[in-house]
């Protein structure tokens, strides 16, 4: 196809060729016969967006679900409340997602039995691996007897039945379109090989718009009670000796300690990498310049949580979470990514996110971490296996591209998805605005 007048971010207007890849880019291009065109009409065109840590069954599920977070629901009745009036799904379940103990303590099923209408309920906390379950729903699962309905995400006896049903992809593939999303990194870490296989099919029957790639099986989460510095370095250099990369999850300052000095002792292989580093004390700065990582991070939490940090977070310890402009600085390898559905999904917001840091109620969380909006933008051009490397508008670039319908600098001052006007992904038009 051939897109017309698209607008380079170095203000250029062109025209671009392209199927799978980009083949020509030069002004003034004419349309081979029965060749599509798509008028850009001076708008800018960017590479597609690629968001590099995301979970795609997660977020297909939590479109069918209803958000029981500190930001939605304030204590026992308000939580009845918004179950009582939630969606059943398809499956006969009711799915809650977000929860954190601010909104009514500690959860287990003698609670949640208190607050559930008399159906199969269960509440996902916030941080992603924990489900409670009510007792009509334990039964289900063939738990009737379990001590508390706290399950483990990880525990596969039952997350496999309930998580990985048949969720609807398109819909989540659409609003990705949406976004100008053009490729997404599964971070799931316990992603089998059916669970990929399936997404890979999706892509390939068009369910799912996006390419996609996958973080499993060298993708790790660490947990700050049981971190074995000589264990994770045997862990990653089993990895490495099978030829593939790790991406450890790392949220605490210690997890990313234990990690830096694990990768230091196993040896560093080029597409390793450091999920959020949520906090980076000073001095792991040079450490990470030093290893050579990867740090694919999330700006969205501060918008997200960031009032929730400026409480719960010490002051001193403040300065170090979700570090951006002082890795760059340093010249610490950075993309960009949303962690959607634990995070908001917009990539656009994030980009907001990176350039302002304002919380909720609209305090700035580390003003110096801020970075421009070209910048905030670039790091969501990354390529899939190297994220910190933009890809570019040029031949030979993947034929993955966002279309925005103002010129550079309007965009730039906006960086919002309601600007995207097309997605195309391999060449084909995926998304047109109407
Ligand atoms: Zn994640």
């Amino acid at each position: 196809m051939l897109i017309r007048r698209g607008t380079l971010l170095d203000g250029s207007v062109v025209d671009i060729r392209l199927e799978e890849r980009i083949t020509e880019v030069g002004r003034e291009l004419s349309p081979h016969s029965h060749e599509e065109v798509y008028d850009a009409a001076l708008g800018t065109v960017i590479p597609g967006l690629h968001d590099h840590h995301v979970h795609l069954y997660s977020a297909a599920a939590a479109l069918e679900s209803v958000r029981v977070g500190p930001a939605e629901v304030t204590g026992r009745d308000d939580l009845a409340r918004v179950l009582a009036g939630a969606e059943v799904g398809s499956d006969g379940w009711i799915r809650a997602v977000g929860y954190h103990e601010a909104v009514a303590g500690p959860l287990d099923r003698t609670v949640l039995d208190e607050v559930s209408p008399p159906v199969p309920v269960r509440v996902q906390h916030r941080s992603g691996i924990l489900w409670t379950l009510n007792s009509v729903g334990l039964a289900q699962v063939g738990l009737a007897d379990h001590p508390d309905g706290r399950l483990r995400s990880a525990d596969r006896s039952w997350s496999n039945t309930l998580q990985r049903r048949a969720t609807s992809l398109d819909r989540l593939s659409r609003r990705l379109c949406e976004y100008g999303v053009t490729g997404i990194t599964d971070a799931t870490p316990d992603l089998e090989v059916a669970d990929m296989v399936r997404l890979v099919e999706a892509h390939r029957h068009g369910d799912l718009r996006q390419q996609v790639y996958f973080l499993a099986p060298g993708k790790r989460i660490l947990h700050d009670d049981a971190l074995d510095l000589d264990e994770l370095t045997a862990w990653i250099a089993e990895r490495h000796d099978a030829g593939g990369p790790v991406a450890l999850h790392c949220v605490t300052a210690a997890q990313l300690v234990v990690t830096i000095a694990a990768l230091r002792a196993a040896g560093g292989h080029p597409q390793d990498r450091i999920e959020h580093a949520a906090v980076v004390p000073d001095d792991a700065i040079a450490e990470l310049v030093d290893v050579g990582v990867t740090v694919v991070t999330q700006p969205n939490f501060v918008a997200e949580r960031g009032d929730q940090y400026l409480t719960d977070v010490p002051a001193a310890d403040q300065p170090h979470l979700w570090r951006l402009a002082s890795l760059l600085k340093a010249q610490v390898p950075v993309a960009l990514s949303t962690d959607m559905p634990f995070g908001d999904g917009d990539p656009w917001a994030a980009m907001r996110a990176a350039v302002h840091r304002q919380t909720p109620t609209g305090a700035v969380l580390n003003a110096d971490e801020c970075v421009s909006p070209r910048t905030a933008l670039t790091l969501f051009f990354g390529a899939p296996t190297r994220p910190a490397r933009p890809r570019t508008i040029a031949e030979n670039q993947p034929g993955d591209l966002c279309v925005l319908a103002m010129p550079p600098a309007d965009a730039l001052a906006e960086l919002d998805a309601g600007m995207v006007a097309a997605t195309i992904v391999g060449g084909e038009v995926v998304y047109q605005r109407s």
